[in-house]
């Protein structure tokens, strides 16, 4: 009889909680794969002062474990990290979680993927799914000097809590979401921050309120919450806009631009600064951070922005583009992620010497964010082209999760392996290309753009999103025969959708 087919999971961040969740339900065995002691990929890595979710917390839960103990609207990074942990261990999760193990290659072999890990060991499975995310690799910084500098440096991501801040001067490098935070939080608590701007960003002025306990039994009422959530869908089309002046050109994306320049005529009164921090870059080009008070806070006495770039360091601190020193005692690099990396520096080796590496030499692809071409029965959560900007991730999940469940009941019940041809993954890249001239996301060099120039994103919207799974034909994946299963017994319950 055939065995239930077995899977290996690579990360146990949101996504690859969210699908040991359905993986459990659907009776398939799996291992989660987690490089770091506990769960919760970047919102276990990110502990910064100031982080905080920058979409409202409701949409970042997951639509089947509801918690509702959220402090704020956009609640504080921590919360985020307990309630990815509560999830895990009430949900029975963590026991298949192999922590502190790190995947270092994943081999195909006569229809079975071989997966060897940081402990030296290997197994054997049926399916790999790399549930890595994007945000796992900082990009440090190689500014000349970089390592002569005396004080303590660090990447956002891996804040070193030991070193003690006050009375300190303070650089932030990076005005990305999480530098754009980092400075908010450090200058309303007094700190002497020199926060050091190569490209001004466009930031959105938004509130974060407190969620009464008011608010908090009335959202454990089911109809209460879905009430609430269209009140906030109703905030987010009035703050945000809709989804559509992203993607494409015309009056609201225009009302969105002078939007966005009022708050700054607004929020910074001195021509001069306002000037300075007004982005020559176009509007939602890059991800906008969102922050309450930055504007405010860079007016305080004890910030100051420091435009161009960073030169070079030396032991006393940052020299800038102008030769000018700031001299400093703690520099933090909120200078982002390598993006593109996903599952790597992990090895991933296909049938007939393909690699990851060798696939994605002239820059990153998948099929609907979620498989690679001469790669069967490997799969990607949030990959290449996935709607890491526009859309919440839980969403992204459902829709990913949903249809990859299909394809497992397919593996399952054929005992084949899969890839999406290369055609169909073509004409997949082929229609997201042609979109992308009218995004925001084209207007500049941003975090999603590959080696060609191209934005790595998904350009269309949540609906097209749904749709496009429920379109996906099983015709667009080779079949890779598979020696040792066999098709799966009558009566074997089938791998459902996500919920
Ligand atoms: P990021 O958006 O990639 O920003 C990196 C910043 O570092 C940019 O301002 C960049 O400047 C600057 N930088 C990089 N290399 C530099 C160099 N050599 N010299 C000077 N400046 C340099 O990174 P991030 O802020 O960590 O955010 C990454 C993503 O994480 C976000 O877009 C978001 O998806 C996620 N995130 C989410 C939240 C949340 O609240 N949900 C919070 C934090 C992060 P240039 O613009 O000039 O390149």
């Amino acid at each position: 009889m055939q065995q239930p087919l077995k899977v290996a999971v690579i990360g146990a961040g949101m996504s690859g909680l969210f699908l040991g969740y359905h993986l459990d339900r659907a009776g398939i065995p799996y291992t989660i794969f987690e490089k770091r002691e506990a769960v919760g990929g970047t919102w276990h890595d990110n502990t910064y002062p100031g982080l905080h979710v920058d979409v409202i917390t409701r949409s970042y839960e997951f639509p089947f474990a509801r918690k509702n103990y959220w402090s704020k609207r956009y609640a504080p990074g921590s919360e985020i990290k307990r309630y990815l942990e509560d999830f895990a261990r009430e949900q029975r999760i963590s026991r298949n979680v192999r922590f502190g193990t790190e995947v270092t290659s994943a081999r195909y072999d006569e229809g079975r993927w071989l997966v060897t890990t940081s402990a030296g060991d290997t197994g054997t499975f049926d399916v790999v799914v790399a549930a890595t995310g994007f945000l796992h690799v900082p990009k440090r910084p190689t500014f000349p000097g970089v390592d002569t500098f005396a004080g303590a440096s660090f990447h956002s991501s891996e804040w070193d809590h030991s070193v003690a801040l006050e009375g300190k001067r303070i650089g932030v490098v990076g005005t990305g979401s999480s530098g754009i935070q980092i400075v908010s939080e450090l200058g309303k608590q007094g700190h002497d921050v020199a926060h050091f701007i190569r490209t001004p960003q466009w930031i959105q002025v938004k509130e974060n309120p407190p969620i009464t306990r008011m608010e908090k039994l009335l959202l454990r009422v089911p109809q209460l919450g879905a009430y609430w959530d269209r009140k906030m869908a109703r905030l987010r089309l009035q703050t945000d806009g809709s989804e559509t002046w992203r993607l494409v050109p015309g009056a609201e994306r225009e009302a969105m631009n002078r939007r966005f320049l009022r708050d700054l005529e607004q929020e910074i009164p001195d021509p001069e600064l306002r000037a300075a921090l007004t982005p020559k870059e176009p509007l939602g080009c890059k991800r906008i951070p969102k922050s309450p008070d930055y504007y405010r806070v860079v007016q305080r006495p004890n910030v100051r922005c420091v435009f161009g770039g960073v030169q070079h360091v030396v032991p006393e601190g940052i020299v800038g583009t102008d030769g000018t020193l700031h001299p400093l005692d703690v520099i933090v690099y909120a200078t982002g992620f390598e993006t593109h990396a996903y599952m790597r520096p992990m090895d991933v080796l296909g049938p007939d010497g393909a690699t990851i590496d060798s696939l994605w030499a002239d820059g990153v692809y998948s099929y609907r964010g979620i498989a690679v071409p001469q790669m069967p029965n490997f799969f990607l959560l949030n990959g290449p082209f996935a709607p890491v900007n526009s859309i919440a991730i839980p969403t992204c999940l459902r829709d990913e999760v949903g249809f990859l469940m299909k394809l497992l009941d397919r593996i399952a019940t054929t005992g084949q392996a899969l890839a999406p041809s290369a055609a169909a993954t073509e004409r997949f890249c082929e229609g997201i290309r042609q979109a992308l001239p009218d995004t925001t996301y084209s207007l500049c060099d941003n975090w999603y753009t590959d080696q060609g120039g191209t934005p790595i994103i998904w350009p269309f919207t949540r609906q097209q999103h749904v749709d496009q799974y429920a379109d996906a034909d099983l015709a667009d994946f080779e079949a890779f025969p598979v020696a040792a299963r066999a098709a799966a017994p009558a009566g074997r319950p089938a791998v459902g959708g996500a919920s």
